[in-house]
């Protein structure tokens, strides 16, 4: 690997270094880009209280002010981008960028783990094995409305929202969700996490789908500790998945400030 857009940090609360644990790994194993996109702060209607796995809002600034630190440390061997891993709900978006804008972030990645709103959510998981076709309808609009903002840079894991119905009802709803991508020029990410973890994506039945539509796609490691950085096999998994699919992975994306 080149270059990965897709790192957390211990301060999602769920994973585990620091920054420069991250950085020192990517070093190691040759990387030249490290994008780091932890987990947004996420802002809620009417919760009072912060979700329990995204760092804090006032912790934002910590975390841009500490990777420009380490961008200037590193310059000579790794190009370090600032970057979030969002969701999209509609009712807090515009306030989150704007705080995003003014903490000095370049960069965001769609990863929509709930469908409707994550405070008043209630009911199945997005990863629940379920085979009501509502569900990949409600995801699929969500996640579209949410890309055609123009703030993301590509959609981490899109195939997270896990169906297991037959092939034809998961291709309708997924076919025109990928020729969409395809015109709003949107990545879709083959998640390493997925495949180190044994979850149910990255989703080969997705994949098909999203190479028959013209998808560009791209390799997210979505590392929630440094080593995973250095994950060979699941590196050489990724290749196979995409190499038995026909498709040929960017390793690299311009990164244009959406803010
Ligand atoms: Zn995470
Ligand atoms: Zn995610």
């Amino acid at each position: 690997m080149t270059a990965n857009y897709h790192t957390h940090t211990f301060r999602c609360r769920h994973a585990d270094g620091t920054e420069e644990d991250y950085v020192r790994t990517a070093i190691g194993e040759g990387y030249e880009i490290l994008g780091f996109a932890d987990h947004s702060p996420q802002i809620f209607r009417y919760r009072k209280e912060y979700s329990g796995f995204r760092m804090y809002p006032e912790e934002l600034e910590g975390y841009v002010s500490t990777l420009s630190g380490l961008r200037e440390k590193y310059a000579d061997s790794l190009r370090i981008r600032i970057g979030l891993e969002a969701e999209y709900y509609p009712y807090t978006f515009s306030e989150l960028m704007e705080s995003f804008a003014r903490a000095g972030v370049e960069y965001l990645i769609m990863g929509q783990h709930f469908i409707g709103e994550e405070e008043v959510y209630s009911g199945s998981g997005i990863d629940d094995p379920v085979r009501d076709e509502e569900r990949l309808h409600r995801y699929t609009e969500q996640v579209l409305e949410g890309l055609r903002t123009g703030y993301f840079l590509y959609l981490a894991h899109p195939d997270v929202i896990r169906f297991d119905g037959d092939d034809d009802t998961y291709r309708r709803y997924m076919l025109p969700f990928c020729q969409e991508l395809v015109k709003l020029d949107i990545p879709v990410e083959v998640n390493f996490l997925g495949i180190s973890g044994h979850r149910h994506y990255p989703s080969e039945r997705f994949f098909r789908i999203a190479k028959e539509a013209g998808c560009r796609v791209v390799f997210g490691v979505d590392a929630h500790n440094a080593q995973a950085l250095a994950l060979r096999e699941t590196e050489a998994e990724a290749r196979a998945f995409c190499a038995r699919l026909g498709i040929v992975p960017e390793e690299k994306l311009d990164i244009v400030s959406p803010f």
